[in-house]
């Protein structure tokens, strides 16, 4: 692998009107690597769109340094970075056709004419807009315009594409659609997307790495799979995907695992090397960890009685809130399919549920002394 991007300790300040200082970005390092799609995942005003500017050049950095595919840019104006940036506004412009929009950036470079018509037609090609070079933007809908600005950004050959929100603005259907058109783009063309959205499922559907950001830094970094079952804090356990946080304390670790007691005194062993003896932590369960009803499960598991508190149908399953004594209201789900749909409990109803230890993980609390 090959790093397009290195970013290394950047740190961005502003200073409002009234003189308050606002670190957008803390010590943030990043390496991209070529044909990676990474997305930048936080709340909004976490400093994603911030790390976007920073790396195209639109704005400085108080400290930190910026090289792409080898050359340091980090004092390089913005238009000479080989970077480009797609916008939520998509920022097209109106009074010229789709031709002239995506053959902007090449008539500005003095491309010969012939050559500029060439590769307009190929980059309307490939976002499937062929045949639309005349079209005016106003006569185009949504999606189309979204692939208006991918072809535009894209026909100057960046190496590395910047996309802040751009789905944001597309109605749901329309934007899983352009959600699986992009990921098939970015694999077509072989260059790093460094795609922002706030949109958890967005993230996790879409990205090779996640990084989720919160008020200018790096909580974690790494595939989905990894941020989704293994988060290192409790904010991107509740960022990303349902969860139950059940408490527990560590009561001794030995080798790679360790032994935790939860508040009804059963203790279980997991298999995890980074947590402290005698610390608080927190035990996540995801919601289609806990199984309903089920008996006969080979692993070790932890089960109790709830009774189900509401339930809700959400075409792929049943989602059930169910209280237990001695522990938060727990979240489970049962799949909706013909053998279930008989069968789902209902509001009121005594229920059993067991999780399997195996899916159990422990995060560290902020403050374990
Ligand atoms: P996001 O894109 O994640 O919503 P931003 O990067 O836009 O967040 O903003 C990060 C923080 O920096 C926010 O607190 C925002 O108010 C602040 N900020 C961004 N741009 C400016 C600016 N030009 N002047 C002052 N504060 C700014
Ligand atoms: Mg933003």
């Amino acid at each position: 692998m090959h790093p397009i991007l290195n970013l290394k300790n950047a740190t961005k300040q502003f200073t409002t009107p009234d003189g308050h200082i606002i670190t957008a970005l803390n010590n943030v390092s990043l390496i991209v690597e070529q044909n990676e799609f990474v997305t930048l995942l936080g709340p909004s005003g976490c400093g994603k769109t911030t790390l976007l500017r920073a790396i195209s050049g639109f704005e400085d950095l108080e400290t930190g340094s910026i090289t792409i595919d080898g050359a340091l840019v980090t004092n390089l104006p913005a238009h000479k970075r080989p970077v480009n940036t797609v916008f939520q506004s998509y920022a097209l412009f109106p009074h010229l056709n789709v031709a002239r929009n995506v053959a902007y950036s090449l008539e500005i470079l003095g491309m010969p004419k012939a050559d500029i018509t060439n590769k307009v037609g190929s980059m309307l090609e490939l976002v499937g807009l062929e045949g639309f070079g005349d079209r005016r933007i106003n006569q185009l809908s949504g999606g189309q315009q979204q692939r208006v600005a991918l072809a535009r950004s894209l026909v100057a050959q960046p190496k590395i594409l910047l996309l802040d929100e751009p789905l944001s603005a597309l109605d749901k259907n329309l934007r899983h659609k352009m959600q699986q058109e992009l990921k098939t783009l970015q694999e077509e063309i072989g260059i790093a997307f460094v795609f922002v959205t706030h949109d958890q499922e967005e993230a996790l559907t879409m990205s090779d790495r996640i990084v989720v950001l919160n008020e200018g830094e790096i909580q974690q970094l790494g595939s989905p799979e990894d941020l989704y079952r293994r988060p290192k804090s409790e904010f991107v356990a509740r960022f990303i995907g349902e969860g139950n946080l059940l408490d527990g304390k560590v009561v001794d670790v030995f080798g790679d695992r360790a032994r935790i007691s939860l508040p009804s005194g059963t203790e279980i062993v997991l298999s995890q090397s980074n947590l402290i003896a005698r610390s608080d932590v927190k035990l996540l369960v995801r919601p289609e960890d806990v199984l309903v009803g089920q008996v006969g499960i080979p692993k070790e598991v932890l089960s109790f009685n709830g009774i189900v508190d509401h339930i809700f149908f959400v075409g792929t399953d049943y989602q059930l809130i169910v209280k237990v004594d001695g522990y938060p209201t727990l979240k489970a789900l049962v799949r909706s399919t013909g053998e279930t749909r008989s069968h789902v409990p209902a509001a009121g109803d005594t229920v059993c549920l067991s999780i399997s230890i195996d899916s159990l993980h422990a995060i560290p609390s902020v403050d374990h002394n």
